[in-house]
């Protein structure tokens, strides 16, 4: 009250994407028809709401639509401002009446302490005793998009589904390379800076900012975080990255891909872990004991890539990621791993050590005990590869620009942990057997990196032969979300989510079944909008030009111009072709979406449907209508082109 709020509400993230909030006054009721102002431990602690509106997938049914939401104390509260008012706001997770979570920090939570208990347990094995528990860190980079106000309200594709359905290419996108790292235009800059002090004051500290690849696309970075924190602070930051910029006459774009021809927008999750005192543990040390350490760190990350990643990837699912992963952009849907060279080298020497018969232990010791203090800064990058070791953090970069990070961080969390639990059980049977220290690291090393090697890649990412290649390797290459999402309940993925306590079965079957339908349901609306966009806007204006040129013809034909007509015919017939192909293609999914809409059967049914049946069709639309736009009269052109979204700003 002291800073001005007059209302507080518990502020939790469901499972629809963003974040969800119910003010409430600290008015109550007292004596002779007063008012006073409450605030009690209870209503800090757990709130109730009517939550039936929230997707659950089954898990609640509306007889029992009361959800509950519990302080997370360990999220500091923050004070919301508005133009009338303050309002306190509380983190909190958010479950079901029967105690299943309906949110995305609850498995974020859990996650992060099964990955505590099992690291211990390898800090332990280590020599360490003081360390109390161990913490996951990100820091979350966050690409988007400005256009124009004025020219997103002439947008019914941006205003409804936050990409262009429609739009040809511009006569210049991102070909020079001349936005990426360029200076910063005022008008942005200003908005950048608004930006920074608004989330300053919400205790989100930003560090970097610049102009990003596309035309248009720039880029944001805090310092980095608590998982937990970092999450919730990253919803905040595209809130109020979306409020600044209308404020500024601007419109912040969030969506993976809103324009296409032009790169699209990603979340590169950077991603470490440290223990109580502040040590990271990926950061390469000194001493070949913490080299050794920090080894064991990084082969827990390389097994948990290699062999959970379907399931990582589904942390990545969305239709609007889509036009990322799997299509021609970067990163692509095969999950692997740069090292750099020098961390291969290193790799490479323990693992070809297995391979030398008799000199074998010598080898290791070279491998291990004795090692060369490793490089602290990578110094060679990649930008092409899914997760890149990047000095002393792994950036997962296949993170969707509007998606929460926290799928992401539970899902690495989980597969992070069952890497670790079972080197600490391996570890710990050889100590107990009597085998030194050491000697069971060399061995456990060698091994795990012999076995998780294929899921090394320092090459080109996005070259044709890398596919072909990920396939030999046995690699899992899972191009569109319905087949990610499809495996999350593979019985291997259900198993190890509940071993670790992140998610019960019946929470993995019902996000599989929210995430499916928010899929459906996000190409359903496009497809909406596709139609009706074209029927109603660029139909109406390629007709036009269409009765347009053949009344020229017409006129040119009675003053004799007849030289003149045949190439305005060879016009008209090219005009003539799109129409027709267009009205065809719109027809097509007009038929198609009630198809979709209408279909029995599981989410996962209907998902692939609208996979198969929309993304095709709605291509089709599209090709016909940018090739009208092409043609057709610019001065009546009815929709802002790219050429003046992507660079009047
Ligand atoms: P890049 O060079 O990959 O574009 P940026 O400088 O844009 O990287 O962002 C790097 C992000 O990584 C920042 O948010 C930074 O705070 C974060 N970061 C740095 N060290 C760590 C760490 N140990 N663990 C997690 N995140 C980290
Ligand atoms: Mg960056």
């Amino acid at each position: 009250m002291e800073k001005g709020a007059t209302h507080y509400t518990h502020w939790f993230q469901p499972m629809t994407g963003s974040t969800a909030e119910k003010h409430d006054a600290f008015l109550k009721p007292a004596a002779e028809g007063r008012v006073v102002n409450e605030f009690s431990g209870k209503m800090l602690i757990r709130g109730e709401s009517d939550a039936s509106s929230f997707p659950s997938g089954g898990i609640r049914s509306t007889f029992e639509a009361r959800g509950y939401t519990a302080w997370d104390p360990r999220s500091p509260v923050f004070i919301k401002e508005s133009l009338n008012g303050k309002t306190l706001c509380i983190p909190t997770a958010f479950c079901s009446y029967t105690g299943e979570c309906l949110d995305r920090k609850t498995p974020l939570l859990r996650s992060t302490q099964a990955l505590s208990k099992h690291a211990l347990r390898i800090l332990r094995l280590f020599g360490n005793t003081s360390a109390q528990y161990v913490n996951t860190n990100i820091g979350i980079e966050q690409e988007y998009f400005l256009v124009d106000r004025q020219f997103f309200l002439q947008r019914p594709d941006l205003v409804n589904t936050g990409r262009t359905l429609y739009g040809a290419r511009p006569p210049k996108g991102q070909e020079m390379g001349d936005h990426y790292y360029g200076s910063i235009r005022g008008r942005v800059l200003a908005f950048m800076m608004d930006l920074e002090k608004r989330l300053f004051r919400l205790g989100i500290p930003l560090q970097t900012r610049h102009n990003e690849v596309a035309p248009a696309q720039f880029e944001l970075a805090p310092l980095y975080e608590e998982a937990n924190i970092a999450t919730d602070h990253n919803m905040l930051i595209m809130e109020t990255l979306r409020g600044v910029a209308r404020d500024h006459g601007l419109v912040c774009l969030l969506h993976e891909k809103p324009f296409k021809g032009v790169n699209g927008s990603g979340k590169h999750n950077n991603w470490s872990m440290s223990d109580s005192e502040g040590n990271n543990l990926l950061d390469p040390g000194e001493t070949p004991h913490e080299n050794a350490q920090f080894l064991v760190f990084l082969c827990a990350v390389m097994r948990a890539v290699h062999s959970h990643a379907p399931l990582l990837r589904v942390g990545t699912a969305t239709a609007g990621n889509d036009h990322r992963l799997g299509a021609h952009e970067a990163p692509p849907a095969i999950l692997s791993i740069f090292l750099g060279n020098e961390l291969m080298e290193v790799v490479e020497s323990i693992r070809k050590g297995a391979r030398s018969k008799g000199r074998k232990r010598e080898y290791m010791r070279i491998g291990v005990a004795s090692l060369p203090a490793l490089p602290r800064d990578a110094t060679d990058r990649n930008r092409t590869s899914p997760v890149a070791f990047t000095g002393n953090k792994f950036e997962f970069r296949a993170v969707g620009s509007s998606q929460s990070p926290a799928p992401t961080i539970f899902l690495v969390n989980t597969a992070v942990t069952e890497a670790l639990d079972a080197y600490a059980g391996i570890l710990e049977a050889e100590v107990a057997r009597g085998t030194p220290f050491l000697d069971a690291v060399n061995t456990l090393l060698r091994e795990e990196f012999e076995a998780h090697a294929p899921v090394l890649f320092g090459g080109d990412s996005y070259a044709a032969a890398w596919p072909k290649e990920a396939e030999r390797r046995g690699l899992p290459n899972l191009k569109d979300s319905v087949s990610a999402l499809e495996r999350f309940s593979d019985e291997a993925h259900v198993a190890v989510l509940a071993r670790y306590g992140v998610l019960t079965p019946r929470e993995v079957v019902a996000r599989q079944d929210i995430l499916l339908g928010e899929y459906s349901t996000s190409l359903v609306i496009e497809a909406q909008v596709c139609l009706e966009m074209g029927r109603t806007i660029i139909l109406p204006a390629a007709l036009s030009w269409q009765r347009k040129l053949a009344e020229t013809i017409a006129s040119l034909g009675k003053v004799g111009l007849e030289g003149a007509t045949e190439t305005h015919m060879q016009l008209l017939h090219r005009v003539n072709r799109h129409v027709r192909d267009f009205m065809i293609a719109l027809d097509r999914l007009d038929e198609e979406l009630p198809r979709c809409q209408d279909i029995k059967g599981s989410a996962l049914k209907k998902a692939q449907f609208c996979r198969d049946l929309l993304v095709p069709v709605m291509a089709a639309c599209r090709a016909e209508g940018d090739a009208l736009e092409q043609l057709a009269d610019d001065t009546r052109w009815p929709l802002p082109k790219y050429r003046e979204l992507l660079w009047i700003y």
